[in-house]
């Protein structure tokens, strides 16, 4: 492992972005990470009666303070936990495994007391009911897209983001770990708003949403993968402004659209879409990391971690921003193994650096440690007299100076 080494990838080398809650962290938007997100404490975006976009205190929410309330008797000291971790278990119980569990049936629930026996002491309230599981998940998904949506209540730029994506090359591709839409809306904003502004985040839209109106007279039944000519953007766990119709029979069930990418700024997204086939409101799509059973029912999702592993596999140059690389993510380690694994052969030819640009150096080391852990022994061993492969940057300023260095002859 070195420190601030850049290496060049050659003229026709493409560079895969991996960004983590770190890199929205060290936005201008200093948007939370999974430890430290919940807290009465929180900025939530809002809009008022004349639609005007605005910033308030999640207590002025009484929906919202309450689940926050709930979620401490629940879970514990709210400053103490982490995300990912609350959700995994809020849909582990409310819709996976756990959806049978609990079975409290309100009208015998009081036979199951022994009177005069105080079950709780009184000093600490008991957890909420288990039937109000899924009522609080869905309540926790709204909280994410109104904590994350507060980027939204300013039109100014972040510089960081900017400069990295100014930094991309057609073929360069970027996957985001992170439910905000802060790249989105840079290339929005730099293309005046009118369009996504970039040919990644369009097709990103097409390979999540329904089957365009030419499947119907001109079907192509199967997808050739061509990452060389232009590279992917993937949101791998979803995204505040992805929205899917929550009937289980609905054709758009199975399908996701964003309220964002193609649509004027007109009015507030989240409450006033309905499902253009059925008029249900629309359910957030946002993926945790255990919940398999969205690729069952998302199956378009497949697609878009197909083509993050042909990213990542093709790519020269791995740069994971702010990824803590959590252990539980069991998918995401194995797409960087199955990734990594192809260097292996004789089709790709390999990547040549893998850079960790993170807060400080022992976060570096952490996010190293965890990814090397996800590559084969092969790749993780050094020939003799070879450079190692990984380098550490001890924050994106870091990367991006030498990025706009090394990088500047790389051709469009
Ligand atoms: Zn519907």
């Amino acid at each position: 492992m070195v420190k601030n080494e850049l290496r060049g990838i050659g003229s026709t080398g493409q560079i895969c972005y991996f960004l983590g809650a770190g890199f929205s962290k060290a936005s201008k938007y200093q948007l939370p990470t999974a430890d430290g997100f919940l807290s009465l404490d929180m900025p939530i975006y809002c809009r008022d009666a004349v639609n005007e976009k605005h910033v308030i205190d999640v207590r002025a929410r009484p929906d919202l303070s309450g689940l926050l309330s709930r979620l401490e008797a629940r879970y514990g000291d709210l400053n103490s936990l982490n995300l990912e971790s609350v959700m995994s278990d809020l849909y582990e119980r409310s819709a996976g495994l756990g959806r049978a569990w609990v079975n409290r049936d309100a009208s015998s629930v009081n036979e199951l007391l022994t009177p005069g026996k105080v079950h709780w002491s009184t000093d600490q309230p008991p957890p909420p009911d288990g039937s109000e599981l899924a009522r609080d998940y869905a309540l926790l998904l709204l909280l994410i897209c109104l904590r994350l949506r507060v980027v939204e209540a300013t039109n100014d730029e972040c510089p960081m983001v900017r400069r990295l994506l100014s930094s991309l090359r057609l073929r360069d591709s970027i996957i985001t770990l992170n439910y905000d839409t802060i790249i989105e809306r840079e290339w929005k904003l730099s293309a005046g708003g009118r369009t996504s502004g970039d040919a990644r985040a369009d097709a990103l839209g097409y390979y999540i949403g329904l089957p365009s109106p030419g499947y119907l007279t001109n079907p192509d039944m199967l997808y050739h993968v061509q990452p060389r000519v232009r590279g992917f953007y993937a949101k791998l766990h979803g995204s505040v402004d992805w929205r899917s119709c929550r009937e289980p029979v609905c054709p758009n069930h199975s399908y996701i659209e964003s309220t964002d990418r193609s649509r004027p700024d007109t009015f507030d997204a989240a409450e006033q879409w309905h499902c253009a086939a059925c008029a249900s409101i629309p359910e957030t799509v946002i993926i945790p990391p255990v919940a398999s059973k969205s690729f069952d029912r998302f199956p378009k999702l497949r697609l878009m971690w197909l083509q993050a592993y042909h990213a990542l596999r093709i790519a020269r140059r791995w740069v994971f921003m702010g990824v803590s690389l959590a252990p539980t993510d069991m998918h995401l380690r194995s797409l960087l193994r199955a990734a990594s694994e192809e260097w292996l052969g004789a089709e790709v030819p390999g990547v040549d650096q893998i850079c960790i640009v993170n807060k400080d150096d022992s976060a570096c080391s952490k996010v190293a440690r965890r990814l090397t852990e996800c590559l084969p022994p092969q790749v993780q061993a050094v020939p003799s007299g070879s450079q190692p492969r990984i380098a550490t940057f001890a924050s994106i300023d870091d990367y991006l100076a030498d990025a706009e260095r090394v990088d500047s002859t790389r051709p469009a």
